[in-house]
């Protein structure tokens, strides 16, 4: 296996306000390529920092990507570390300075001393031409790593890397990824119920990804075996799993059940109070949707909930709108009133006020009305921000609603 590292220079990386993207996009590549990115470093634009990290990189792997330092200015200091880490002295490059020349010729403009900086080289590079921007990209050898110095600019980083780095280092091996999708699971309960999986198989690296509701597995394996091997674990997830594996891919709630009901020429009307709408959100993200997706009703007001819905007065005042009873006339006042196949509801407590002894935050109840009847359940989300209790209650509305066409 190929192992890289990379290193990102740069004051506006350490002080939050730049975001080091060129990492993440470098380790995507490499990925792609059967490489493994071990290790990233973010420096700061000083030369013995720079140093520093280049020597410790360059003991561990072999190829360093670094990213940044390449411009006009004075705290512009990568070619600078290259070179006293190779231990030789920076020296102009001819056409590197040509190019500089016409460019700036070419916008009507003279050349400056700092733009002639960027054609001081560390002695021995190869150029990897920039027809992007005027900093040259880099490639030198340190003991036996092969060092890659790219520019920071985005643009220009990603066109070098493709262009000039990938057709100088070898393809990795064959590498199979799988991202497997399920609901309803989080990170440490999804270890344990596939831990004696994930144990009958050293062979392939499994990964977890936390996010809503929706959580990922990553598989990774390597070599020629590797289809099969994730296929294999994969399968034995799936019988694991059950009713909470999702899907064999990225795919999510709404796109998995959009196509189960044009499927079955199922329809569906939503009735959201404290999802705002989330839940047509959704579901009309998902293209082919206007087939399935007849509306909905954002009942917010108590007078919406009776008006449009038909929920119950009485009901409303004596239980209070996030109540079980609630839940249920406004999945089925929507159902019958749009005539669907499906009617679904939401009323909770999103928070952070509102909640009560009785109904804290994160309260809610859903409900699924269908043609066998009506479904509903109370939701304790707890008190973990307006925005995670909504997007919980839109998801775990989607999940059931999944089951109930499945079954
Ligand atoms: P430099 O080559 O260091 O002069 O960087 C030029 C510009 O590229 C900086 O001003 C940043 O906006 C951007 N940049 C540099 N490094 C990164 C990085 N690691 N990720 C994203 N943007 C970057
Ligand atoms: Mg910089």
């Amino acid at each position: 296996m190929y192992a890289a590292e990379l290193i990102a220079t740069g004051d506006e990386l350490l002080s939050g306000e730049t975001v080091d993207t060129n990492s993440s996009h470098i380790d995507s590549v490499l990925e792609r390529h059967g490489w493994v990115v071990q290790r990233h470093q973010i420096v700061p634009d000083r030369l013995d920092v720079i140093v520093d990290a280049l020597k410790e990189a360059c003991t561990r792997t072999s190829v360093v990507v670094t990213t940044g330092g390449l411009g006009p200015t004075q705290d512009d200091l990568t070619f600078e570390a290259v070179a006293r880490v190779m231990g030789v002295p920076l020296k102009e490059h001819e056409p590197t300075r040509q190019r500089i020349e016409a460019f700036f010729a070419s916008i009507g403009r003279s050349v400056t001393d700092n733009n002639l900086r960027q054609a001081l080289l560390p002695e021995g590079s190869e150029v990897l031409v920039n027809r992007l921007g005027t900093a040259p990209g880099i490639v030198v050898g340190i003991g036996s790593t092969q060092v890659f110095s790219l520019p920071g600019v985005p643009r220009e980083m990603r066109r070098l890397l493709k262009d000039e780095v990938l057709p100088r280092i070898p393809e990795g091996g064959v590498v199979v990824r799988r991202i497997i999708t399920v609901a309803g699971v989080g990170e440490s309960a999804l270890e344990d119920s596939l831990k004696s999986v994930i144990a009958r198989h050293p062979e392939v690296k499994v990964g977890f990804r936390a996010k809503i509701y929706e959580n990922n597995v990553k598989l990774v394996a390597y070599g020629d075996e590797a289809e099969a091997r994730v296929l294999a674990v994969a399968d034995e997830m799936k019988a694991v799993l059950g009713e909470r594996w999702l899907s064999d891919g990225d795919q999510t709630l709404p796109g998995l059940i959009v196509p189960m009901l044009s499927k079955q020429g199922q329809t569906v009307g939503v009735a959201e109070s404290c999802t705002g709408g989330w839940v047509a959100k959704m579901l009309t993200d998902i293209s082919g949707s206007s087939a399935v997706f007849l509306g909905g009703v954002v009942a917010y007001a108590d007078e919406v909930k009776q008006q449009l819905l038909g929920v119950s007065q009485t009901l409303l005042a004596e239980r209070g709108a996030v109540s079980e009873e609630v839940a249920r006339q406004m999945a089925e006042g929507v159902r019958v009133r749009l005539s669907t196949t499906w009617g679904l509801s939401t009323t909770g407590i999103a928070g952070p006020k509102g909640g009560t002894d009785d109904k804290p935050v994160g309260t809610v109840w859903i409900a699924i009305a269908g043609p066998s009847g009506t479904d509903t359940w109370r939701l304790d989300l707890g008190n973990r921000g307006r925005e995670v209790v909504r997007e919980m209650t839109v998801k775990v509305l989607l999940d059931r609603l999944r089951r109930r066409i499945e079954s």
